[in-house]
């Protein structure tokens, strides 16, 4: 669409054809099932490169703002126990829609956040939205998903769909869409529910639309505009370093909440954290060898800081490579 620097545009992305491009492996399994792994979020700055996205008032660009709060986010969220964060883009240049659902899917994230800034011709509009993928593209994408992988193994979870006939496939990525789009309902109520607490909502239910990156069949996935960049005030919110911080910490916050209540299988917060009451003559390194888990780790993950264990103490055991 035109905004101030660009009339109408055709972007062709050129990609290498000698190259061949990774299918992306099988989803599961991902890791031994005795232990526990991180969840992924895929946090994807709208934007980037050529294409500022909507500009404000006072010049504030969208893809400045939206990977100033994608990178407060991911600072956040690798510091939470059990959750690690990629990120989709990393600096200013830009990535195809197609490539981003790609990319979140070879990172083989549970989660997918797409993060904007609204814009519109009344400057009066403003407040934050959450969408996710109308149900109407769901049952299409899942037609055009199984034309374009002709091995379509990985969608669902490595169980092979060679022998079975089309529409078995057709059904089993339907449903796989349909469980997705669910799940991703869920993340999106959940965040629209932390945005309450920090800024006007301009919907207050979460929205539905056909947006490119939503198209994941088997990555729950939302998009969030932030607020108006075309808002004086918010605007102003955009840039403030103050205002991305709690943006970021709501997005956290919302994220975390949703799965605490859908923990996912393997997962380190499906898992109850393993403890050790300390007994008399108790000592690290014993400790250590008991639960198979280093020295090293326990330490850090109850910040000892010494070899002194207090009868009685409750340690906190980790999970060998956690
Ligand atoms: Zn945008």
């Amino acid at each position: 669409k035109p905004n101030r620097e660009y009339g109408h545009r055709l972007v062709i992305d050129l990609y290498d054809a000698a190259k061949p491009r990774a299918r992306p492996k099988p989803r599961t399994p991902r890791t031994r099932p005795d232990r526990p792994r991180d969840l992924i979020i895929a946090i994807d700055a709208g934007h980037g490169g050529d294409d500022p996205g909507a500009i404000g008032a006072r010049g504030t660009r969208e893809k400045d703002v939206v990977l100033q709060v994608a990178k407060r986010l991911k600072r956040l969220i690798d510091r939470e126990y059990g959750m690690r964060a990629v990120l989709i883009r990393e600096g200013d240049y830009f990535v195809g829609l197609s490539r981003r659902v790609q990319k979140a899917r070879e990172k083989q994230a549970d989660l997918f956040i797409s993060l904007h800034a609204d814009a519109f011709d009344r400057a009066s509009a403003h407040g934050s939205s959450v969408y996710i993928l109308a149900e109407g593209n769901a049952s299409s994408d899942a037609a055009r998903w199984l034309a374009e992988n002709e091995n379509a193994s990985d969608l669902i979870g490595g169980v092979s769909l060679e022998h079975k006939d089309d529409l078995l496939k057709f059904v089993l990525v339907d449903m796989m869409k349909a469980s997705t789009i669910e799940d991703s309902h869920k993340v999106a109520s959940s965040i629209l529910g932390q945005l309450k607490g920090i800024s006007h909502l301009h919907k207050t239910h979460v929205e539905q639309a056909g947006f490119r990156v939503l198209r994941s069949p088997d990555v729950p996935s939302i998009l969030v505009e932030m607020a108006f960049i075309s808002n004086p005030k918010e605007e102003r919110k955009l840039r403030s370093a103050r205002h991305q911080a709690k943006m970021a910490q709501a997005l956290l916050k919302g994220i975390r909440n949703y799965f605490r209540k859908n923990p996912l299988a393997g997962t380190l917060l499906a898992t109850r954290p393993r403890r050790h009451v300390i007994s008399r003559g108790d000592t690290l390194s014993e400790i250590a060898n008991r639960y198979r888990v280093s020295v090293r780790a326990l330490r850090v993950a109850n910040g000892l800081k010494n070899d002194v264990l207090p009868v009685g103490k409750v340690l906190r055991i980790p999970y060998a490579g956690s």
